[in-house]
C-alpha cells in the first residue's frame, strides 16, 4: 500500500447526502446560498472571528485582499520566500512587486529583524505567512505596520484553528487569507476563506467577489470567485468532524516526535501560540542525506514531499533582486512527513524505521 504526504478527509457520505438533500430542496446552487451562510457563521464561533468571507480558494483569497487594501499596479509588498508559490505568485498576477525578506533559521517565519531594512517609498504591504501554521512574530509585525504606515496581510492557509495569546491569529493584520483545499486541515474540497478586522471591508468583498454587483448593477471592478452549496456541503460535514481530526493529527505529530526527536531539527514553535498539527516536517544536514531518504523511502511506497522547495527568491520567471541565504537553505533539507487522519501507527513505525536506517 502506498503512503502520500496528504490523504484528503472524506466524512460520513450519509451526511453529505442529507446536505445534498437539501440542497435539492432549496434549488439553490451557489450565490450565497443558505449552506454558505450556516458554514460562514459556524466557522466565526469556532474561529473565534467575526467578519468571514467564504470565497473560492485560498489562491483568490490573496488577491481580493490585496485589490480590498487599494494595492496597485508597482506597489513593493515584503513577503516570505519560503512559502507555497500563490504567496508571490499572486503577487505577481496582480502586477504588484514581492520584496523577499528572509527568514527565521528556527521559526522559518519572516525575521522581522530584516524587514525594516527593505522599506522605501514604494513599499505598501507586508504579507507574512504563518508556516506550517506556526505564529508569526504577530507583535512585531503589528508595530512595524504601524510605524511605516503598511497594510499587513497574513497568508494564513495553514493556520486553522492556531490562537495566538487566546485569540484567534485570524484576528492579527488588516486581513488574513486561509485555503479550504482539499489538502488542508480543514476543507470544502476547494475553498478558501478572508478574515476581516473591518466590517465596511466585507460587505465591500461580497460585492466584488460577484462581479462587483451592488444590488444587480456593476459598480465596482469585480470578479467571479464565490463558493457553490456543494462546496459549503462537504465544510459543514467536516466541520463537524474537527475536534476528532485535531486530535487524531495531535497523536500522530507527537508520535513522530517522540521517536525522531533525537535525530533530526525541527522548526520552533511559537510558545504563545497552539500548534494545529497541520504538518510534520524534519531538518536533515544536508540535501544529499535527505535525498537519499526520499530514494529510500520512495522505493518502499512512501511519498513524503519537499515543501517548502524551491525557495520562492530562486522562481525562474520572475526576476528577483534578493537573495535569501536562510530560506535557500531550509528549503533545501527540509521534508513534510505523512501526515493526515487515519494514518496507522503501525505505517508510521515503517516510515520511522526508514529514517533511522544509517
Ligand atoms: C494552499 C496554500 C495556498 C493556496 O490555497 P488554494 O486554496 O490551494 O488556492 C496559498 N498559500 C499557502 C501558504 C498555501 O499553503
Amino acid at each position: 500500500m502506498q503512503i502520500n504526504v496528504n490523504k484528503p478527509y472524506l466524512p460520513n457520505k450519509n451526511k453529505y447526502y442529507k446536505y445534498l438533500d437539501k440542497i435539492w430542496e432549496n434549488n439553490h446552487l451557489t450565490n450565497f446560498g443558505p449552506l454558505n451562510k450556516e458554514l460562514e457563521n459556524r466557522l466565526c464561533e469556532y474561529l473565534g472571528v467575526e467578519n468571514l468571507l467564504l470565497v473560492g480558494n485560498g489562491t483568490l483569497a490573496l488577491q481580493i485582499a490585496y485589490k480590498l487594501l487599494g494595492l496597485s499596479a508597482n506597489d513593493g509588498v515584503i513577503t516570505t520566500p519560503f512559502s507555497f508559490v500563490a504567496t508571490t505568485s499572486t503577487l505577481i498576477w496582480e502586477n504588484l512587486v514581492p520584496i523577499f525578506c528572509d527568514i527565521n533559521n528556527k521559526s522559518f517565519c519572516i525575521d522581522t529583524n530584516k524587514i525594516e531594512a527593505l522599506i522605501n517609498t514604494n513599499t505598501k504591504a507586508i504579507l507574512p505567512v504563518h508556516t506550517f501554521g506556526n505564529a508569526c512574530d504577530v507583535e512585531a509585525l503589528d508595530k512595524i505596520a504601524k510605524k511605516y504606515k503598511l497594510k499587513l496581510i497574513y497568508d494564513a492557509a495553514h493556520a486553522f484553528g492556531v490562537r495566538y495569546k487566546n485569540k484567534s491569529i485570524f484576528n492579527y493584520g488588516d486581513i488574513s487569507t486561509i485555503s479550504f483545499h482539499a489538502t488542508k486541515l480543514f476543507h470544502t474540497t476547494e475553498g478558501g476563506a478572508i478574515v476581516f478586522q473591518d466590517k465596511d471591508m466585507l460587505d465591500e468583498a461580497k460585492s466584488i467577489i460577484n462581479f462587483g454587483l451592488k444590488n444587480n448593477m456593476p459598480e465596482v471592478l469585480g470578479i467571479n470567485t464565490k463558493n457553490s452549496e456543494f462546496h459549503a456541503a462537504m465544510g459543514l460535514c467536516v466541520l463537524d468532524d474537527i475536534e476528532y481530526i485535531m486530535q487524531d493529527r495531535e497523536k500522530i505529530w507527537k508520535y513522530y516526535y517522540e521517536h525522531l526527536k533525537n535525530d533530526f531539527d525541527f522548526q520552533e514553535l511559537n510558545p504563545d501560540a497552539n500548534n494545529n498539527y497541520h504538518y510534520f516536517p524534519i531538518l536533515f544536514e544536508n540535501q544529499e542525506n535527505m535525498i537519499s531518504k526520499i530514494n529510500l523511502l520512495n522505493q518502499n511506497k512512501i511519498f513524503p514531499r519537499r515543501y517548502f522547495y524551491p525557495s520562492l527568491d530562486t522562481l525562474g520567471f520572475y526576476d528577483i533582486k534578493e537573495v535569501c541565504n536562510i530560506s535557500r537553505d531550509i528549503a533545501s533539507r527540509i521534508l513534510c512527513l505523512p501526515i493526515y487522519v487515519g494514518l496507522k501507527e503501525k505505517e508510521q513505525d515503517i516510515i520511522i524505521k526508514y529514517l533511522k536506517e544509517k
